[in-house]
């Protein structure tokens, strides 16, 4: 099967269902077991069966399913949101003594996480040059576990030479994970290009609607029993509903993805053309720095993107442009079906690489919208911008 047609039947089971179409929801903590034995049975393997609800229900397994599906991946664990995703596949990994390195465009939270807790309970944490490639490996020591990599970056869109940081990674014994938040799984797939692990803010695209927070760590079958135990442990576990609603979100992702990529790529092209914007960050245009990865790796764009402003526009000036949009509210995440727009300074979020732009920086996320009424609301945006 194709993956289009895949992703509509995984994790779902009508003939054992009453030929009902999705898969009920089941909410659960306790499990019970009809005898001393059964529970001791259980017991032995958790991480495969139903065990208690913190483990897992049929629910989120149907789910986890759709999201291996999707991946191209053995397995995928459901979680409580994209950070927590990204928090426990690393601390599944690592221990006292270990040494991480870390992409410098990551999502900001990621890089609070390794400040805040890695780094005191003693592991090592390096943040590399998005465009580092296979020069990685200069950076590489003997106990490094871990690259983290995201493509494209976080609010700056640097996509990454993903294979040629994986050969560097592996030959030297560390696995490589990968926030593919950007791409929905969908976009790229991360274990054809030598990712190990595929973290996914499920909150995004998955969901698709602006109502649920999830996370989704999508891996192969030899990681699966070590993560998912280790994240049992850590009391990490997404709820009932939301895995029903990420589900449901699966069905129609391919189709949302396709009006997210047109009418971000028709928004990104005119904005090329307007002279108020000196770049536009968009993995498809030749100004974003690794165009020539996302050519080679990636099948399609999701509706993500940002772009750089002349130098001479004020804060001023960008507050009034965008305290007048009609249809790009301002609000964090993106993935929903409605346009966004907020602005951003990536001057202090940065450890190894400079930004060099001085011009203000807008993210737009590119929703379902007719292009038509999105072009004029920024039309009309660029015309406050002018005139403040
Ligand atoms: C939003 C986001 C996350 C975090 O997801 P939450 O569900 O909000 O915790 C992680 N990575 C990327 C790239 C994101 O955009």
């Amino acid at each position: 099967m194709k993956k289009d047609t895949h992703l509509l039947h995984a994790g779902r089971t009508p003939k054992s269902n009453f030929g009902i179409v999705n898969p009920p929801v089941y909410h659960a903590s306790t499990v019970t077991f009809p005898t001393v034995a059964a529970m001791h049975e259980a017991g032995k393997n958790p991480t495969e069966g139903i065990y208690y609800g913190r483990m897992g229900t049929p629910t989120s397994q149907a789910f986890e399913e759709a999201v291996a599906a999707l991946e191209g991946a053995d397995k995928a664990i459901a979680v409580q949101s994209g950070l927590a995703a990204i928090t426990g596949a690393i601390m599944a990994f690592v221990k006292a003594g270990d040494h991480i390195l870390v992409t410098d465009s990551v999502y900001f939270p990621t890089k609070k996480f390794c400040d805040e807790f890695l780094k005191n309970f003693g592991v090592e944490v390096t943040y590399y040059d998005p465009m580092i490639g296979a020069a990685i490996t200069d950076l590489m020591q003997d106990n490094t576990k871990i690259v983290f990599t995201e493509a494209p970056g976080s609010l700056t869109f640097e996509v990454q030479d993903i294979p040629a940081i994986a050969k560097a990674a592996h030959s030297r014994g560390a696995i490589v994970m990968i926030d593919n938040t950007w791409a929905a799984g969908y976009y790229f797939n991360a274990f054809e290009h030598g990712c190990d692990v595929s973290i996914q803010a499920a909150t995004k695209y998955i969901g698709g609607h602006s109502d649920i927070m999830m996370g989704t760590i999508a891996l192969r079958e030899e990681h699966y029993k070590q993560v998912k135990s280790k994240l049992y442990t850590l009391g990490y576990c997404a709820s009932p509903d939301d895995c029903y609603l990420g589900q449901r979100g699966l069905r129609s992702l391919p189709a949302r993805l396709a009006r997210h990529q047109e009418n971000g790529m028709k928004m990104a092209a005119w904005l090329k053309e307007r002279p108020e914007v000196t770049k536009v960050l968009h993995p498809a245009f030749e100004d974003c720095p690794g165009h020539e990865f996302w050519k080679r790796d990636f099948t399609g764009a999701s509706g993500l993107f940002s772009i750089v402003l002349d130098g001479k526009y004020s804060a001023q000036a960008v507050a009034a442009m965008l305290d007048g949009m009609e249809l790009f509210p301002m609000g964090y995440s993106w993935g929903g079906y409605e346009s966004l727009i907020i602005p951003f300074n990536p001057k202090g979020a940065r450890q190894v690489t400079e930004w060099v732009e001085d011009g203000p920086c807008l993210r737009i996320h590119a929703g379902q919208e007719n292009i038509d009424d999105l072009i004029e609301d920024l039309n009309n945006g660029f015309e406050r911008l002018n005139k403040a």
